[in-house]
């Protein structure tokens, strides 16, 4: 079963009119990335009938649903929402993850009611984008609520040496290493290939490496090897849907050319393939 593990979705407010959306929320990093001043922007946009149309042709069955990592807690609150809902009206095609700030009220209680109605994890998360630090004493509670909860947390990671794109901002890897021992039970995801940093160094036991906007940033004969330096069960396939990731030829973002490109790039075997394209993601799960 074909898993993406990193998807993203807004609802028609959202699509119709961003500016106004952002405006409303003050999202203004989001709006920035989604439509920058300075050049065409990246960003595709998907209904839920456009989305599952395309997961259908590629043969995707399920998409994790991301959050964003918004600026401000309201944000977080109204996203999840939007989560809450999707996940409930297409239970086997989307499988929800929070979008989380530090701020949220009574943070535990809201985290024990999100996994009450079937949220499986947290992200994508940009603690240095959302405004708090790794070691804020909340987040860590959040944290520790995702480990004992089994649920992974998704983290953007940015590659410093990498392209330049609208809303750019660091994500030191001292965080994620430290965070990585401070529970080293919890599963956590580095998103875009964890800027390539598995290529040069060997990585914590709980680490995870999707390949989300891999397209956009990489040529594909990283893929290999990735495989080579992290092994096939550390890897999970993902667009980072509706992105437009492959801007010079695709003018609506879609799931199959990524998948035809990768399975092609990679020299594995059948078992090898299925895991880094879902079940590493449903073990993951648990
Ligand atoms: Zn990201």
């Amino acid at each position: 079963m074909i898993i993406d593990a990193h998807t993203h979705r807004y609802p028609e407010e959202v699509i119709n009119d961003p500016a106004r959306f952002a405006q409303r929320t003050g999202e203004k990093m989001w709006l920035n990335m989604v439509s920058p001043q300075d050049r065409p922007s990246l960003q595709g946009w998907a209904n839920r009938e456009e989305m599952l149309a395309s997961m259908d042709a590629a043969g995707v069955r399920q998409s994790v649903l991301l959050g964003w990592y918004w600026e401000n807690q309201k944000t977080c609150l109204e996203a999840n929402q939007w989560h809450r809902q999707w996940m409930k009206q297409d239970k086997e095609r989307f499988i929800g993850f929070l979008s989380l700030h530090p701020k949220i009220p009574q943070l535990l209680d809201y985290l024990k009611r999100a996994r009450e109605d079937g949220f499986r994890g947290i992200g994508e998360s940009h603690p240095w984008a959302q405004g708090f630090s790794m070691q804020d004493r909340e987040w860590i509670k959040a944290m520790e609520f995702a480990c004992e909860s089994g649920w992974p947390v998704n983290f953007h990671v940015t590659d410093p040496e990498g392209k330049d794109y609208p809303g750019k901002i660091l994500t030191p890897m001292e965080d994620f290493l430290w965070l990585a021992n401070e529970l080293p039970d919890l599963k956590i995801i580095l998103a875009h290939a964890g800027a390539l940093y598995p290529l040069k160094n060997s990585i914590p036991s709980n680490f995870y490496i999707d390949l989300a906007a891999c397209p956009l940033l990489y040529p594909a004969s990283i893929f290999k090897e990735l495989i080579e330096h992290v092994g096939s069960e550390k890897i999970l396939w993902g667009t980072d849907y509706p992105l437009r990731i492959y801007p010079a030829t695709q003018k609506n973002p879609d799931f199959k050319t990524f998948l035809d490109t990768f399975i092609d790039s990679v020299d594995v075997t059948e078992n090898e393939l299925r895991a880094m394209l879902g079940e590493n993601f449903a073990n993951l799960l648990g």
